[in-house]
């Protein structure tokens, strides 16, 4: 079987990084018996360059088309003014849109080497290993009316409107357990339920979804604010939290802080399966374009390689290569290679392309 796989660069380090993405495919294709058919295309400000807009028909047909798309990053202080619409980060948003990527899961993993990384005690973050489940398409970030409106008395006034379906809840709520269970089959459910009529649905529908479909997973129930504390009082308690499109936002980066370095960090969007089996999904770090250290060669990779990880055993089952690539990334780290955002004393200094270097030697020694 040959996965078909779009690359999406992007902008600032997305080249850099996903060109590292792109030689552990190669590793991959000759050492795992894997085919890869890889097309790529340009999204955000390259995008806005070369044909005035972020996303194009054209790459979003790709995008359709593919197996999983692997995404680098966008934006940048060159396109900063453009007009909304033609903001990078829309590239981004038309894909997440027209894909239907409803769930977007965020691992918070420390690893035992950057323990010491953490702004937490490493006692606390020692072993950490959560999946926050956000999501994406729905809430407050969508609903309407999303306005501001001038007010007799000169005053202005803002409206954003919070709005779920049972059906939103509910599909976001099987990905939650589905993934539960191929991990600590436990979810915590994050809402506002105590002042939030959405939350009152959306603890209603978790509960339902539950006792139906999912009566084998451990279910509890968390005011987003008192997660939010839980996730820097004692983090190991969880280990799938689902929540909402904003409150997702907020916790799944409180999460990340957990873990050292924003630079460490995958991601996976994926959406609805259709009739013939196929679900859409997007894997990409969760930093940004880094401008600061564009072209350099100084960018961490292992967010991107990670999120690889997340595609082999999310799109394409490989859960055993998936493995692989972790333990591979766990043991540069453990022999003391870090880039600039990850260095500790006494360790060794290295670039992108050499972080790569030491990853791929580590997936030949670990399958020999
Ligand atoms: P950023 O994540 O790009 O950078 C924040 C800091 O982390 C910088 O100091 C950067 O050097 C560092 N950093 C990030 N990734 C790193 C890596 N892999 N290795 C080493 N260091 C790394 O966030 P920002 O500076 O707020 O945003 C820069 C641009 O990226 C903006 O235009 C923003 O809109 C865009 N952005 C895009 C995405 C995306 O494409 N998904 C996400 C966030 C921000």
């Amino acid at each position: 079987m040959t996965y078909n796989i779009l690359l999406l660069p992007g902008d600032g380090i997305g080249p850099e990084v996903l060109e590292e993405t792109r030689r552990v495919l190669g590793w991959y294709s000759a050492n795992r018996n894997l085919a890869f058919a890889t097309r790529e295309d340009l999204v955000g400000g390259c995008a806005y360059e070369a044909h005035g807009a972020p996303a194009t028909d054209a790459m979003m047909k790709k995008a359709l088309a593919a197996d999983a798309v692997l995404f680098g990053a966008v934006g940048g202080p060159k396109w900063d003014k453009l007009p909304f619409h033609q903001k990078p980060e829309q590239g981004l948003l038309r894909l997440r849109g027209d894909l239907g990527l409803f769930a977007n899961l965020r691992p918070a993993l420390c690893f035992e080497a950057l323990k010491d990384a953490s702004s937490l005690k490493p006692e606390i973050v020692s072993g950490l290993d959560i999946l926050i489940v956000r999501e994406l398409t729905g809430g407050v970030y969508f609903g309407k009316p999303k306005e501001i409106t001038d007010l007799p008395d000169g005053q202005k006034r803002a409206v954003d409107t919070q709005v779920y379906t049972t059906g939103e809840i509910e599909r976001i709520a099987r990905v939650a357990f589905e993934l539960a269970r191929l991990r600590g089959n436990r979810v915590a459910s994050a809402d506002k339920s105590n002042v939030m009529v959405t939350g009152v649905l959306w603890r209603e529908a978790v509960t339902r979804v539950h006792d139906k479909e999912f009566p084998d997973v451990a279910l509890s129930h968390i005011l987003a604010d008192n997660c939010a504390m839980q996730l820097v009082r004692n983090p190991k308690q969880f280990d799938v939290i689902v929540t909402d499109n904003l409150f997702g936002d907020v916790l799944s980066d409180e999460a990340a802080q957990l873990t050292g370095s924003i630079g460490m960090l995958p991601s996976a969007s994926l959406g609805a399966k259709g009739a013939d089996g196929r679900q859409p999904a997007l894997y990409e770090p969760i930093h940004g374009s880094a401008p600061d250290i564009a072209g350099k060669g100084l960018a961490n990779p292992i967010a991107t390689i990670l999120s690889l990880a997340m595609c082999l055993r999310y799109s394409f089952g490989r859960v055993e290569d998936a493995t692989l690539l972790e333990k591979a990334v766990e043991r540069v780290l453990a022999e003391g290679y870090r880039t600039g955002d990850i260095m500790q004393p006494g360790m060794t200094k290295v670039g992108t392309a050499a972080m790569t270097d030491a990853i791929l030697k580590a997936l030949d020694k670990l399958s020999a």
